[in-house]
């Protein structure tokens, strides 16, 4: 499948929405006939035969509460849907599918620079490093990439300072936040020396 990515997708152009990948969701949700309940833990599912009514119980607060229709979209990654209540129970094939299907581990640890240093300093544009140091690969903003604005340029920017998969993302979720936002500095800087300087990390997040 890796290879299949790199030859498929990988090759051709890229498409970005202007304002943030946040609009997409956003955009859904406008269009949605009654306002998203958020903060509700489902953990149990019911169906009633094959087209019977399906309903949803939930609990938001100290509160448990249900939600009923004629169908129902169930986008619960498998690692939970493992663990909710159905009734009636799926499929033992179903079962078996959802209990094995593996998911991988991926950190990301993002930092919001001062200036894009990356720009000014080493006409990077876009694109990627990619390091065998244990914060992985750096991944920088390609909004600034075809016009190449000095004034962007100087102006702040989010750098994808660290994205890891697999043991290298496990290795680093044993680490609390502060000191995995530290290694991720500490690592970065020996090829971004910029990253150390005070005052030029505005925010992280990971
Ligand atoms: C660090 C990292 C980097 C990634 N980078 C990329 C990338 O660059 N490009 C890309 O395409 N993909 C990326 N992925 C993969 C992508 O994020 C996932 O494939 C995608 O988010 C999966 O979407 P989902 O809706 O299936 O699950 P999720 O996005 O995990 O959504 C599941 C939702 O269910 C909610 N939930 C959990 N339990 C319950 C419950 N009991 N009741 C109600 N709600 C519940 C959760 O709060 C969550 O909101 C990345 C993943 C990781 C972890």
């Amino acid at each position: 499948p890796e290879r299949w990515e790199r030859a498929r997708i990988w090759i051709n152009g890229f498409d970005e929405i202007v304002g943030g990948m946040d609009l997409l969701p956003a955009a859904f949700a406008q269009r949605l006939q009654s306002p998203l309940r958020m903060g509700c833990e489902v953990f149990r599912l019911e169906q009633n035969g094959d087209t019977g009514p399906v309903a949803a119980i939930y609990q938001r607060g100290d509160q448990v509460e249900r939600e009923e229709g004629d169908c129902l979209v169930c986008t619960l990654p498998f690692s939970v849907l493992e663990r909710i209540d159905t009734a009636a129970a799926f499929s033992p094939a179903k079962q078996r599918a959802i209990r094995e299907l593996h998911y991988d581990s991926s950190v990301k640890t993002l930092a919001v620079a001062q200036r894009r240093f990356w720009e000014t300093t080493d006409n990077i544009y876009g694109g990627g490093t990619v390091t065998d140091l244990i914060t992985g690969s750096t991944y920088y903003p390609s909004d600034n990439a075809v016009n190449q604005d000095m004034a962007v340029s100087q102006g702040p920017g989010v750098l994808l300072a660290s994205y890891t998969w697999g043991d290298q993302a496990r290795r680093q979720s044993a680490l609390g936040t502060p000191e995995r936002t530290q290694l991720v500095i500490d690592q970065i800087s020996t090829f971004h020396p910029e990253l150390a300087q005070e005052g030029m990390v505005r925010q992280t997040a990971t």
